[in-house]
């Protein structure tokens, strides 16, 4: 009988009969592993544990130690769902069912949305489905025979029609379900112990507004019943933090319906938070070489053109306006989607020389993007966004030298202020790209190096950069452990190239410079959503709208509370005096639900004294009285130092 041979991890090798399993295989090596097994790399793509092992193939047996697991394991899952959904709604139509990040959906249509009680219903079913545990059955069929099988399901018959001539078409049953799919599959419906449905929600076809709307359910599955709580705990966690309830509660921001989605009305508090996000991001820039600009909001449409923004970003931008009175009529106007040809024609305005570079050109701008109405989200997806931009101008052999000035511009703002544990990506050229590849091997490896030389790990992001060049991306988590986009470094030869962009080098000669688009927060809008929910609303002193609630504990020391409020206010502080005549109780209540850091109690005694009697923020019934100058004195400190706790 002929024989197969597959290398394993640890680089030995072992024979199988011809035909032999990923199944076999663990077997094979042993009955923990047998039982472990949940599907299989081969040669770098996973697979089912069913199917036949090529001869030499390097293999590794998928284990739920691997993370890899938890996809196959979900996509299973939405499988599973489906199975149970056509039980107890034999006319729905199905979609697509992925595993997505901590779970998985799937498109249904259906004649009315499911309610929670289907939900529910769904849910114990599918729990029989994994009970009855059905093997995952792989085939292979040809077009003909996949559209007889969904000759019912209008959805998959459309996906059948877009699979290229030369791809394998092949279907998964488990038990009364099949479905149109690649795969990979766990090996029977059994393995799905520990799921959970989460909420349904209109989705289009496609994402695809013009086409149907199906409803999407949205599930999370997990190896463990520990891992499975800890996520639902999680999630009850960023429930309570969504900077949208959090938003309205505090009085941060809206969104208004008479002005439209996505873009966002700052209301006195969030707009102290934008005014001190700036501050602070200016600062840090102005000390560092940067100069500020501020450029018109609109322009002649010929510039984006010529940036090549139209076409290749044209579906981000709003279109365009006709011309402003006494122009001609075919000149049109757009609204700018960014900066960075605003910033180019500052750079070109005048003779630059080698000695003036690098030349760095700051603007916190506000630019409109065409965003899906249906991807908008609060302040974390918008269609007006103030970003931190910033556009250096620099020769080549600068290139170094100045990643690592913008390094140590994140870790100062992102790191040491916001005390943020961030990674890298380094994002290569995407498919459709500007340039050749020349351009972009020195570009990219630019970048690489930089890192690399700065001793700094990151990771390759192959085929996510810009249009115009690759970029670092900042990623950091928050306070629950989610995982957030935050600053963006890209390289461009692109745009000098378009703008003929040019330096007289210590030749004499013009040279081309090289471009560098940043930014440090992002938006102003993501970044607050983000510190909303990161510090649930409980700012550090700096950042926060009020920092002082001074209390009078009767109206005998209104007056006193009033001269508290006033000294706090000429030391720079943000305070208010709650003279409402309500309890003393109530106020307090009120300034914990408001998130105020300091309440400052005023009562006779320490009228008398010239002392306040401070409550800190989470401290409690806890109060310490301190002359009103130490107290003062130390929120200072806090506040210059811009510390994330109580100096207190
Ligand atoms: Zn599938
Ligand atoms: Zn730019």
């Amino acid at each position: 009988m002929a024989e197969i041979q597959v290398t394993l991890p640890d680089g030995s090798r072992k024979s199988l009969p011809a035909g032999a399993t990923g199944a076999e295989l663990a077997r094979a090596i042993g009955p923990g592993l047998a039982k472990a097994a949940l599907a299989i790399r081969v040669n770098g793509e996973v697979r089912d544990l069913s199917r036949a092992l090529p001869d030499g193939a390097t293999v590794s047996i998928l284990t739920d130690k691997d993370p890899q697991a938890l996809d196959v394991l979900r996509h299973s899952s939405a499988h599973v769902l489906a199975t149970a959904v056509r039980q107890l709604f034999p006319h729905a139509k199905i979609g697509f069912g992925p595993p997505i990040e901590d779970g998985f959906y799937y498109d249904f249509e259906v004649p009315t949305p499911f309610t929670p009680e289907d939900l529910e219903k769904i849910e114990a079913r599918m729990r029989e489905v994994a009970a009855a545990d059905y093997p995952f059955v792989r085939e292979e069929v040809d077009r003909e025979e996949a559209k007889r099988r969904f000759r019912d399901d209008p959805l998959k018959l459309e996906r059948i029609d877009d699979l290229g001539p030369d791809e394998t078409i092949s279907v998964y049953t488990d038990g009364p379900f099949v479905d149109l799919c690649r795969g990979p599959h766990v090996g029977s419906t059994g393995r799905i112990k520990h799921v959970k449905l989460l909420h349904a929600a209109g989705a289009y076809w496609r994402g695809d507004e013009r086409r149907q709307m199906l409803q999407r359910i949205y599930g999370t599955a997990w190896f463990s019943k520990e891992d499975l709580e800890a996520y639902l705990h999680r999630l009850e966690e960023a429930k309570k933090r969504d900077h949208r309830v959090l938003g309205k509660q505090l009085d941060l921001f809206s969104i208004q319906e008479d002005v439209g989605p996505g873009l966002i009305f700052w209301h006195p508090k969030g707009a102290m938070l934008n005014f001190q996000l700036r501050r602070f991001i200016e600062d840090v820039i102005l000390e560092r070489g940067y100069s500020l600009v501020y450029t018109p909001h609109l322009t002649r449409e010929q510039l984006f053109i010529r940036s090549g923004h139209i076409p290749l970003y044209a579906d981000n931008q709003f279109p365009p306006m006709s011309a402003g009175e006494g122009e001609a009529e075919d000149v049109r106007y757009r609204v700018k989607p960014m900066n960075c040809p605003m910033h180019i024609l500052v750079y070109a305005s005048q003779q630059r020389s080698y000695r003036d570079l690098p030349i760095r050109l700051a603007e916190i701008a506000n630019v409109y993007r065409n965003e899906r109405s249906g991807t908008l989200h609060g302040m974390l997806r918008v269609r007006g966004l103030s970003m931190d931009d910033a556009h250096v101008f620099l020769r080549e052999d600068q290139i170094e030298q100045e990643i690592f000035h913008l390094l140590d511009i994140v870790d100062l703002v992102l790191g040491k202020t916001f005390g943020l544990t961030y990674r890298l990506d380094l994002a290569t050229r995407p498919a459709d790209k500007l340039g050749t590849d020349a351009m972009w091997d020195v570009a990219e490896r630019g970048l690489e190096q930089a890192l690399k030389r700065r001793g700094i790990p990151f990771r390759l992001d192959a085929g996510g950069g810009a249009f115009y060049g690759p970029k670092i991306d900042v990623k950091f988590s928050d306070a629950i452990g989610r995982e957030w986009q935050g600053a963006t470094i890209q390289l461009d030869f692109q745009l000098p190239e378009r703008f003929a962009l040019e330096y007289t080098g210590a030749d004499n000669k013009p040279h081309r410079p090289v471009m560098i688009h940043r930014a440090i927060y992002g938006t102003l809008e993501r970044f607050a959503g983000f510190l909303i929910e990161h510090f649930a609303g409980a700012f550090p002193l700096w950042l926060s709208p009020e920092q002082v609630r001074v209390l009078p504990i009767a109206d005998a020391q209104l007056e006193a509370a009033r001269k508290t409020g006033e000294t706090l206010r000429a030391a720079g502080l943000r305070v208010w005096v709650d003279d409402r005549s309500e309890t003393l109780n109530y106020k307090i209540r009120d300034a914990e639900t408001h998130k105020v850091p300091y309440m400052a109690v005023v009562g006779q005694r320490e009228a008398d004294a010239g002392t306040v009697a401070v409550r800190a923020r989470g401290e409690g019934k806890k109060q310490v009285v301190l002359p009103l100058a130490d107290f003062v004195g130390k929120l200072q400190d806090e506040v210059r130092t811009r510390a994330l706790t109580s100096l207190l």
